[in-house]
């Protein structure tokens, strides 16, 4: 069948579950990979338009190695297309690690008595932050357990503080969330905060599958999480995240999955997600995945690229569950935001440890625990523009996701000119010396880049601003 947004504008009901197994194995089963098959797709995707569900499949099943390579250099090129060359900043703050759920995948399942439980306080959570702003970071996603003391407006509460620390010339400017599902109510109660994007992982989208893994506590009910995103929307919370734990359950099935969320938003409410995640499982206490559901490096890879190729609007995130070497391979097939200078550990923000090492505080391991100021030299030393931009939500400009995308000249008029100024900002107040000559050097290519006298005559005077004192420019 093919997806047009009417098919499932028909068969979609806002709220109503919209995942059938059998279906999405069909698609697989039936897709037939040829050289003139792949190459059609890869055609109409680098003509940035959606791929539908069989398209989808045809790409998952994909095996031989010259045709896959055909699929990442597509991607690699879309993404160039699509994003340029920056890649957006954040850091994740673990607010509190209680949990009434026993996803049998995460340290803080309610069965592991081992793990050491707290709820940061107000002066522990502001010295996070403070912390984080002293680091550089400007866009963080607060992270919680599911448990009743997490209720909305606590949730709304811990936002407001954050957005009220400003030290020095420190502020966060953007507060994500990954928290457990809400109703409607609640959804309106934490958006009044202020929030950007909330992200609720299905984990696995196998009906089957999420209940072996789910066995307790609220998040055990499988279809009202599928389909909590939708209260959000009807909540008029449109920035939306969804995502896929990989490694447990078959990743192709996972693939098309997210693809048919992205079509059931879209359907319902004109608007797909801002962002999907696909967190690899990583080592918790006492839990080993399915080695039959394991995603190889190689596969991983290939699952971005089919996911960039697939939804080319979507913002794909990267996280230090993965190590330095995998990030800096998957950057280049269509991540646009990482995080950076990541620490998982309850409040370790404030104290100079590692956090690699306890996982009796922790949810999972991380692979990659380096700090901001290392992330963004390797960043400048790939030419990539990192950015701290977090314009367009505080415009105004938020629902329309397609705009960056699909808006001719987006990106060289707002994108490219505000990673550059919040660049700007970074290397004046908190890059080192070494980092901040490179900087300065990318700044410049990357200002004569924009090929447009006016802007860049108005990029080059707001550096000048920035140099003299002034914050928070942006167009
Ligand atoms: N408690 C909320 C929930 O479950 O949605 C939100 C926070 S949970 C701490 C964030 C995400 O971490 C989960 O959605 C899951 O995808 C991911 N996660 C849990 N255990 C993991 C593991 N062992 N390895 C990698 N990611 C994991
Ligand atoms: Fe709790 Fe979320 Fe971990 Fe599940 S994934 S145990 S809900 S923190």
């Amino acid at each position: 069948m093919e997806f047009t947004p009417e098919t499932y504008r028909i068969s979609d009901q806002p709220q109503k579950p919209f995942i059938d197994p059998t279906e999405i194995w069909e698609y697989i089963d039936e897709a037939q990979p040829t050289e003139e098959t792949v190459k059609k797709i890869l055609a109409k995707s680098l003509n940035k338009q959606r791929l539908n569900l069989s398209e989808v499949a045809v790409l998952v099943n994909t095996k031989d190695a010259a045709l896959v390579k055909l699929i990442k250099d597509a991607a690699q090129e879309l993404k160039e297309k699509v994003y340029g060359n920056r890649i957006v900043l954040f850091a994740p703050l673990y607010v509190g690690n209680l949990c009434m759920n026993n996803c049998s995948y995460c340290g803080f399942r309610s069965s592991n008595t081992s793990a050491v439980r707290s709820t940061l306080t107000k002066d522990e959570l502001i010295d996070n932050v403070k912390a984080l702003e002293d680091a550089g970071q400007k866009r963080l996603i607060l992270v919680y357990g599911e448990h009743k003391k997490y209720s909305p407006e606590f949730i709304a509460d811990t936002v407001k503080t954050v957005y009220g620390v400003k030290k020095d010339n420190g502020e966060i400017r953007r507060v994500n969330i990954n928290a457990a599902p809400l109703e409607i109510e609640g959804f309106k109660t934490v958006k009044d905060a202020g929030i950007g994007t909330y992200q609720v992982f299905q984990e696995t989208y196998h009906p089957e599958a999420y209940k072996t893994y789910h066995k307790g506590g609220k998040k055990a009910d499988y279809n009202y999480r599928l389909t909590s995103l939708d209260r959000a929307q009807e909540a008029g919370l449109d920035d939306v995240g969804i995502g896929v734990l990989f490694g447990l359950y078959d990743w192709r099935f996972e693939v098309l999955s997210l693809v048919r969320h992205t079509n059931h938003l879209e359907a319902c409410y004109k608007v797909g997600p801002h962002t999907i995640s696909f967190p690899r499982l990583t080592d918790t206490v006492d839990f080993k995945g399915n080695p039959e559901y394991e995603v190889s490096d190689e596969d991983f890879t290939k699952i971005i690229a089919i996911l960039r190729l697939a939804v080319p609007y979507t913002g794909l995130i990267l996280t230090a569950r993965e190590s330095a070497p995998i990030r800096k391979e998957v950057l280049k097939y269509g991540c646009s935001q990482i995080d950076a200078g990541t620490k998982i550990e309850m409040g370790a923000y404030t104290e100079n440890k590692v956090s690699k090492q306890n996982l009796n505080r922790e949810q999972f391991l991380i692979n990659d625990d380096r700090t901001l100021s290392q992330v963004i030299d390797e960043l400048i030393e790939q030419e990539y523009l990192p950015s701290f931009c977090t314009a367009c939500y505080r415009k105004g400009r938020t629902g329309e996701h397609f705009m960056e995308f699909s808006v001719p000249g987006f990106i060289k008029r707002f994108c490219s000119p505000n990673a550059i100024l919040t660049l700007s900002e970074y290397v004046m107040d908190y890059a080192s010396e070494a980092t901040a000559k490179k900087a300065w050097a990318l700044i410049e290519k990357e200002t004569t880049k924009l090929n447009d006298e006016k802007v860049i005559n108005a990029v080059k005077k707001r550096i000048e601003r920035i140099k003299d004192g002034e914050r928070d420019l942006y167009f």
